[in-house]
């Protein structure tokens, strides 16, 4: 077996190069092309497929029939070479016929090989064919081979189109390119807006694929890797960012990949396998692409995408093709397709032009959708083949409400989609002007409608919409953003932030919930232990009670911050009231040690617990004279009451918060705290919605913390409500259920004029 993939690449690839630049015809390239391949990998079978007329054709193969040649076809999508082209991915299987898409061609004479490993040849990101090898003995191909095997993919690919003989233009137009189309996603920045596709990176074509000159591509990936890295550090120092600290977090990322050696050397060796400097570069994305598909970390696949980010940039560099659409003129009304995108390179979009972002990555927790949230910009994530279906310049339809957008849509269609969103655009235009009417109820009480945040970008929002204060601020969010634990002053300084620029209005901090479905990769908790229940486990403040490290220094940091103001602090998923008691010791010794340093002290500390847990509910007659206010956490109150996972899709529409089980859950929970002097708050997510929130009215609650965008929509519904109609009949309907209280709390509200949509 070759020693690595680069000296199996350049072996294979030293004789690809006299063939390729003999006088044959192409046909008889590709013939000997299989053979220096199935040779140099020891492989009994080496074929390619080609894209022809829509169908994958065996076009060259040593080890199966040679009359199989031109004669075997398979659709995209069909059989084990089909899925390769398809899903632009590579397979590896020790037994062929085992697994679910293969499908057997009696005129190849295949049965005899059982190992099978393919990989897409690809040209402009899409596959235009497959190379694939095969094996008697029921085997894994080794990583090197399957590394020497792609990078043999990409001289291929050159090969082809030097020889023509794939129709570029019909693999780039596939059926699924011209009629109208609704794709599928994740919203990740909710909104709707209408433009045409901007494809963010304008194709960079690898012209060449071989290197002629080893040492010349050396020097040119040396002097890319010197700009590169001279433009990071420059932005570094110019924090070209903006302000924010998040962003001060992903620079720093792109600087340890910058200065990354491995990076480096992966791609020198892509070189020394006899690849140009593009190919080289390119090559190792692709490797790193792959590995980010088996990564099941969202945070960890997220660092790889800055990687891909600062890869882009690099190949931009090296071949010259410098601009992306950013930097090459935004067309008006642009909604920006890609793969996925840097946070960096989303920042370098005319905020006016761009309307919208769909990815075909991308997640939550990612980077960009920080910046894009704070940007205002709706962003559709998760959308599959996404660049198989949409050509530069087609009207888009994005939902990110729904999820959604459709591709070349018919006039009707574009025709509903911009009456809806003229209609919200209305309605945001109307929330905006609630922005400084204080949400007085029709019978004349005040209800106090505070936001939710979790980062810098978010506190704009508090003037924006005019919200009482923040109700709910998410500390974990910093810690999820960052590569590594961040240090004390990093976080007081974000605090001091966040209370600076909240200016009188209270701010709610909440110590870190980090557990659950908010995973650190730089700290293991809970030693690392595999947890079968992660969101009932070790997590919130289980996990800060045990790690007090952890907790001192968010205390000292968030002392510090408020020192000369109330410092609003309270805790998660308290269970006992003991818990609570701990954590509050822990601040008040932090307080002790600052007085005792003569530091200034915060000149009143209100402390909270958030009720999540389902037990705390009956011992709240004992945690309720030490608290200052109590927080409900309904996402995971739910989730504990209806043992029903919050993060399961399966389960998400299954139980209602509008039922029975909860209201009457939350009014006792009221009735227990009634004679003490307790702030009660709701802040998860049902709050932000019109109907849970008329019905949480109802049984008593005055003070909500909700998503920025609901804060218009909330203030709306409280200057239309009556408390005592309302309370009248949810004591009605809790006393004697109807079969179903969302259709009978929507009748109410219709026949009152709320809407409640
Ligand atoms: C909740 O559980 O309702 C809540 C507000 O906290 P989080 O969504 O951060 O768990
Ligand atoms: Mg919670």
């Amino acid at each position: 077996m070759p020693l690595s993939a680069a000296s199996a690449a350049r072996t294979i690839l030293t004789r690809l190069h006299d063939v390729m630049a003999s006088r044959s015809h192409a046909q008889a390239k590709l013939n000997n092309v299989v053979e220096v391949i199935g040779e140099g990998l020891d492989s009994e079978v080496c074929s390619i497929y080609l894209l022809r007329e829509g169908m994958l054709e065996l076009f060259a193969t040593r080890g199966l029939a040679q009359e199989a040649v031109h004669v075997t076809r398979m659709a995209v999508g069909e059989g084990l070479v089909g899925t390769i082209a398809q899903n632009t991915e590579m397979l590896n299987l020790a037994e062929a016929t085992a697994h679910p898409d293969f499908s057997y061609r009696p005129e190849t004479g295949e049965e005899k090989f059982h190992s099978f490993a393919g990989v897409p040849i690809v040209r402009r990101e899409r596959a235009v064919g497959v190379l694939c090898v095969q094996h008697a003995d029921p085997r894994r191909y080794e990583e090197v081979e399957i590394e020497a095997l792609q990078t043999v993919a990409m001289v291929l690919s050159e090969l082809i189109s030097n020889a023509g003989l794939v129709d570029e233009e019909e693999a780039l137009l596939s059926p699924a390119m011209t009629g109208p189309q609704r794709l599928g996603g994740l919203a990740l920045v909710k909104g709707l807006a209408i433009g045409s596709a901007v494809f963010h990176q304008p194709r960079i074509t690898i012209e060449h694929v071989m290197a002629e000159d080893r040492d010349a591509e050396l020097q040119r990936v040396y002097l890319a890797f010197d700009k590169m890295r001279e433009q990071i550090d420059r932005m570094a120092s110019q924090a070209e960012f903006g302000v924010g600290g998040e962003h001060e977090e992903v620079l720093e990322t792109y600087k340890m990949f910058a200065y990354d050696e491995g990076w480096s050397r992966r791609i020198i060796e892509a070189i020394d396998s006899g690849l140009t400097a593009e190919a080289a570069i390119e090559r190792v994305q692709q490797r790193t692409r792959m590995r980010m598909r088996q990564i099941d970390d969202p945070l960890l696949a997220d660092r790889m995408h800055d990687l891909e980010d600062l890869s882009n940039r690099l190949l931009r560099i090296v071949s010259g093709q410098m601009g992306t659409a950013a930097t090459m003129g935004l067309k008006q009304d642009a909604i920006l397709i890609a793969r996925n995108l840097g946070p960096a390179e989303l920042l370098e979009y005319d905020k006016r032009r761009l309307k919208g972002v769909v990815l075909e990555e991308g997640s939550l927790t990612a980077h960009v959708v920080i910046v894009a949230r704070a940007m205002g910009i709706p962003v559709l994530g998760r959308v599959r083949s996404l660049r198989g279906a949409i050509r530069d310049g087609d009207l888009l339809l994005l939902d990110a409400d729904a999820g959604n957008v459709t591709v070349r849509p018919q006039p009707a269609v574009v025709d509903a989609f911009e009456a809806r969103f003229a209609k919200s655009r209305e309605r945001q235009a109307a929330y905006a002007k609630l922005r400084d009417v204080e949400p007085f109820t029709r019978c004349g009480t005040r209800i106090t409608v505070m936001m939710n945040a979790g980062l810098r970008d978010d506190m704009p929002g508090l003037s924006l919409t005019g919200a009482d204060g923040v109700g709910l601020f998410r500390t974990e969010f910093q810690f999820l953003v960052s590569a590594t634990l961040p240090a004390r002053e990093r976080q007081t300084r974000l605090y001091r932030d966040v209370l600076d620029s909240a200016g009188d209005k209270p701010v709610v901090f909440r110590t870190v919930d980090i557990g659950g479905d908010k995973v650190l990769p730089y700290l293991r908790h809970n030693d690392g232990e595999h947890e079968e229940n992660p969101a009932m486990g070790w997590r919130a403040l289980r996990v800060a009670l045990e790690r007090e490290g952890l907790l001192k220094v968010q205390a000292r940091s968030l002392l510090e911050a408020a020192a000369g103001r109330t410092l609003n602090v309270m805790f998660p998923m308290v269970t006992e009231p003991w818990e609570f008691d701990a954590a509050r010791a822990v601040f008040e010794s932090q307080r002790a040690y600052l007085k005792g340093q003569k530091k200034l002290l915060p000149e009143a500390i209100r402390y909270g617990a958030m009720l999540e847990v389902p037990a705390l509910a009956e011992q709240l007659d004992v945690l309720a004279p030490k608290l200052s206010f109590l927080s409900i956490g309904t996402n995971d109150l739910t989730q504990f009451l209806f043992a029903a996972d919050r993060a399961n899709p399966k389960l998400a529409e299954r139980y209602d918060w509008l039922s029975p089980a909860i209201l009457r859950f939350l009014k006792r929970v009221m009735q227990s705290v009634a004679g003490h002097n307790v702030d009660v708050t709701v802040c998860g997510e049902m709050g932000g919605r019109r109907l849970e929130a008329l019905a949480l009215m109802g049984i008593g609650i005055r003070r909500l913390s909700i998503t920025p965008a609901s804060v218009g929509p909330i203030k709306e519904l409280v200057r239309k409500v009556d408390l005592e109609e309302i309370g009248a009949a949810m004591n009605g309907w809790l006393a004697a259920p109807p079969r179903d209280l969302r259709a009978a709390l929507t009748t109410w509200a219709q026949e009152r004029g709320i809407d409640c949509d």
